[in-house]
């Protein structure tokens, strides 16, 4: 019901609401007077449904308007509760939770369906710097168009999520390691080139990331592969920063 209401649009559901209202009406009457007239009883046809469908067409459209109103702003409402509750508000990218719970369904199906997948984790080196040389809102900025990257970046299929405050996580499902790695690349080069202006001042950041590959890298769950993939963010990180490192099994 909710669904029609939300195709027809406000105006074309109060003139729905309309029209029932005026069939039922003129139906309602007429089986009155019939019964009436039936009975021996004396009435006017002609004007009793002339009545029924001028009160149907004035007061039908009024309350009609008024519920479907209520049902557009709670259906926005619940829209936005059910974005709150999944996506982070900075970013536009899925939050840790509904990540995880997203990237376990796409992670069983991979499974069962033997195909390729990979994990990223992604940090922006020395993000603290950032802030303290620009500001917090700054960073803030830096951390909305890093959003965007990934959001331009990424297929439909893909998931991205901030992980963390200035940590992202990435489920790229039919992936495999090159591809994967290929990825990685672009996403070092989109932040070199498209650097984030902040009150004329330029934000220069870079990122550090770690890759995990299945089927090469097996483990139960989203978990153990993202634990892995931080493992390779660490090895990144202790390397000099700016650069992908991919897990290799016994590291
Ligand atoms: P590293 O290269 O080792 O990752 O250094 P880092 O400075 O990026 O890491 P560190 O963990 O020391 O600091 C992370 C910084 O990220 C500190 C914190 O204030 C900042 N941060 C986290 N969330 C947000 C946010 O939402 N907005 C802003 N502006 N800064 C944030
Ligand atoms: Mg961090
Ligand atoms: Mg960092």
């Amino acid at each position: 019901m909710l669904k029609l209401i939300l195709k027809a649009g406000r105006a074309g559901s109060v003139l729905l609401v309309t029209v029932v209202s005026l069939i039922l009406s003129v139906g309602v009457t007429f089986g009155f007077i019939s019964i009436i007239l039936q009975n021996g009883g004396d009435a006017s046809l002609k004007i009793a449904l002339s009545a029924a469908a001028i009160a149907a067409i004035f007061v039908a459209p009024v309350p009609s308007w008024i519920i479907v109103n209520l049902l557009f702003k709670t259906h926005k409402l619940q829209e936005e509760m059910r974005k709150l509750a999944a996506y982070d508000m900075l970013t536009g990218l899925l939050n840790r939770r509904a990540f995880m719970e997203r990237a376990n369904h796409l992670f069983n199906i991979a499974v069962r369906e033997s195909e390729e997948f990979a994990i990223i984790i992604i940090d922006i080196d020395h993000f603290k710097k950032v802030n303290d040389t620009h500001g917090h809102s700054a960073g803030d900025q830096a951390l909305e168009t890093f959003g965007e990257i990934l959001r331009s970046t990424l297929r439909k299929s893909d998931l991205a999520c901030r992980y963390g405050g200035e940590e992202f996580a990435l489920f790229l499902p039919k992936t495999n390691a090159d591809e994967a790695q290929n990825f990685s690349a672009r996403l070092h080069h989109l932040v070199k080139e498209k650097k984030t202006k902040h009150d004329g001042a330029l934000i220069k950041y870079t990122l550090s990331v770690g890759v995990v590959s299945y089927p090469q890298t097996r483990a139960n769950a989203v978990e153990g592969l993202l634990n892995m993939a931080d493992r390779a963010l660490y090895h990144a990180k202790k390397t000099g920063r700016n650069r992908t490192v991919h897990y290799q099994e016994g590291e």
